[in-house]
């Protein structure tokens, strides 16, 4: 229901200024007569919403044909939809990632499944079908990488190695939202602080839930990123891990004690192997260490739902953060002035758009250069600034890991994703500033998942 709407729509697809060089035979053998004439449409005359510096050009079909490189995160409902439009409009350097196999509950809108296809991986069939519905020479249309436990080290190397000329995300997690927006960020390249354009690499992001949705278009260091409206997603709620250690209370304290403390010690499935939210088996073995904990505590509530829930951090009321991206409006093609820069989409009861631009931080955590500051007095606890990266509305870190260099030596003062460190460090989180030897403007280096690179923090001590 939403995509015909949305197809339909006045809006302007997101066709940014090309200027790049052309190059190869686009009329390869499966091209038939007029098989592009839509889309040359849009390439190849002026319109009222095409963009001030754009040249309409006989050209620019054969760099969409021959040369652009999109990268597309998630093959599910808003993967299976782009993955067809873009291969439809003309791209023939699709890759694709997905991490998950294809559930019977996918098959009523992820429209490249079929029955036959439950459990295999997404990103597998999703690039299947497309090459073999799509006509002549789109074999390799599609690459696919279903990532497991390396996919920090996997998309680091796509991104960096493939050189790709737009990333289109269609993802649930917000982590991995974060995390791939860091990681454009970190590709971008300043001269005497001046952003050099050609190192930008635009990001739309979309999701849906329901019938609503939204998408938006980033800039990397020129519009808003994921985390300067970091806000708009809930503020995830962690639990102390003196509580979860200790004193649990209520079922996700159990929960979280297998998730953090006992599935690194135990490994149950291999050394190295992460736990993994949408592996069944992975949630039924938390599911029952976590009853056997409750148990001990006579706590009450522990259900596979709610493992799920808390392994994967599902957010509830995530309608904000979901995004429609219907998939010819944001064919990529550096033509049309972009969307700015952040469209909802609600067809619940009745049919409501509404664009706005969402604002850049001036100190974004992500994007902006400027250096973070953390203020606490000198007898606050690192358990406090733990409290904080995790709780404040514009960090929202998950599992951040904190060192600082003390007396010329790299310390790490906490490291949670690592049971031996974890352990080690575990005591440092009821001692003071004072007591680890922290002053004034020390810098903290903090690792976390949500990013790949490492946040610098300078320490301001009150008093
Ligand atoms: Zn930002």
């Amino acid at each position: 229901l939403v995509f015909p709407v949305f197809m339909q729509s006045t809006l302007c697809p997101i066709f940014l200024v090309c200027r790049m060089a052309v190059d190869g035979e686009h009329m390869g053998s499966g091209d038939w007569d007029g098989r592009w004439n839509h889309v040359k449409k849009f390439l190849e005359r002026p319109g009222p919403f095409t963009h001030p510096d754009f040249e309409p050009s006989t050209e620019s079909l054969g760099f969409l044909l021959e040369t652009c490189k999109i990268l597309v995160i998630g093959a599910g409902g808003l993967g299976c939809e782009l993955l067809k439009n873009l291969a439809l409009s003309g791209l023939r350097h699709i890759h694709v990632i997905d991490m998950d196999t294809i559930d019977i509950s996918n098959l009523n809108r992820q429209f490249l499944f079929r029955p036959k296809d439950v459990g295999r991986p997404k990103a597998d069939v999703a690039a299947d079908f497309v090459n073999n519905r799509i006509p002549g020479y789109c074999i390799n249309i599609c690459k696919r990488w279903t990532y497991t436990s390396k996919k920090s080290k996997t998309l680091m190397n796509l991104s960096t190695d493939v050189k790709f000329h737009i990333i289109v995300c269609g993802l649930d997690s917000v982590i991995a939202r974060r995390w791939m927006n860091g990681m454009l960020i970190s590709l971008l390249s300043y001269e005497d602080g001046v952003l050099d354009p050609s190192s930008i690499i635009p990001l739309i992001d979309g999701g849906t839930e329901g019938f609503k949705g939204n998408a938006r278009v980033i800039l990397p260091g020129m519009t808003a990123c994921i985390d300067c409206t970091l806000e708009l997603y809930p503020p995830q709620i962690n639990f102390p891990m003196c509580t979860i250690a200790s004193m649990p209370r209520l079922p996700e304290h159990c929960i979280e004690y297998v998730r953090m403390l006992q599935w690194p010690k135990d490994t149950p499935f291999g050394d190295g192997v992460c736990l993994d939210g949408d592996n069944p088996e992975h949630i039924q073995w938390v599911f029952q260490r976590a009853q056997e904990r409750a148990a001990n505590y006579n706590i009450t509530g522990v259900t596979y739902r709610l493992t799920q829930g808390v392994v994967k951090r599902i957010i509830p009321a995530v309608a904000s953060t979901n995004a429609v991206i219907a998939g010819r409006k944001q064919t990529v093609f550096f033509a049309y002035i972009p969307l700015n820069n952040y469209l909802v989409f609600n067809d619940v009861d009745g049919l409501y758009t509404y664009t706005f631009e969402a604002e850049r931080k001036e100190n974004c955590s992500a994007c902006s250069q400027v250096p973070q500051d953390l203020q606490f007095p000198p007898s606050a606890k690192l358990q406090e600034v733990l409290k904080y990266l995790t709780e404040n509305a514009s960090l929202q870190m998950k599992s951040p890991a904190i060192t600082a260099t003390l007396e010329g030596k790299n310390k790490t003062l906490y490291l949670q994703t690592i049971a031996s460190i974890e352990e080690r460090t575990r005591p440092n989180l009821c001692k003071t500033l004072k007591e680890l030897g922290l002053s004034d403007g020390q810098e903290l280096a903090v690792a976390d998942v949500t990013t790949p690179q490492t946040v610098l923090f300078k320490l301001k001590l009150t008093s």
